[in-house]
């Protein structure tokens, strides 16, 4: 994160100042939902730290989840920062008038996960999209030979038809086989993404 994101959250109020953090309700789904997400991408020590800020009844500065996990003050600044780059957590920084530091209080957002994992779904769905346009826009050829790469008819063109690799001749490459398996990843990723907003809006 840089400075000028820092900056941003520059409070010059008291350290006593603690507020609480805002109790939100979270369903037992989503709470499952961000600990394995949380696991899956950043690993066991944001993992651990998120399960402090989640049993946290109010703000909770990096000293605290440090003694708490036992964990070096630096891996757990680490942690929070990654958790402040997945946009679930969020900081206030207070400056201590009696040591001139600033001390951070991380605050977790549980439910953010929701948006989070919509977020992802979509750019999935987006590049199995864009990989489906480049194949139905481009002709390609082909020398047969697993080991060359397959390539568009302007390169194609460009070589006489003949293969870069092993001057093989090069033909018309079928792409529907494939086509096909990018339009039913599609259509099981719609599917997926339809599950997972009636799971989310609590129907399921
Ligand atoms: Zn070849």
């Amino acid at each position: 994160m840089s400075r000028e994101a820092v900056s941003n959250f520059d409070e010059e109020s008291d350290v006593g100042a603690n507020k609480m953090a805002s109790k939100i309700n979270i369903s037992e789904r989503q709470r499952q939902t961000l600990i394995e997400v949380v696991d899956d991408i950043a690993g066991e020590e944001v993992k651990q730290v998120t399960l402090v800020l989640l049993n946290a009844d109010k703000e909770t500065t990096d000293e605290e989840i440090s003694e708490k996990l036992d964990m070096r003050l630096n891996q757990v600044r680490k942690s929070l920062y990654k958790l402040y780059d997945l946009q679930l957590a969020t900081f206030r920084r207070i400056r201590d008038k009696s040591t001139g530091w600033f001390v951070y209080f991380w605050t977790l957002h549980p439910e953010r996960i929701d948006v989070f994992v919509e977020k992802k779904q979509q750019e999935v769905m987006f590049k199995l999209q864009e990989r489906l346009d480049y194949e139905e826009s481009n002709m390609f050829f082909t020398c047969n030979n697993p080991e060359c790469p397959r390539v568009t008819f302007q390169e194609a063109m460009d070589n006489n038809f003949e293969c870069e690799h092993c001057s093989g001749r090069l033909e018309a490459f079928d792409n529907e086989q494939l086509k096909q398996v990018l339009t039913d990843k599609i259509n099981e990723m719609k599917e997926i993404r339809e599950k997972t907003k009636k799971i989310m809006k609590g129907e399921k």
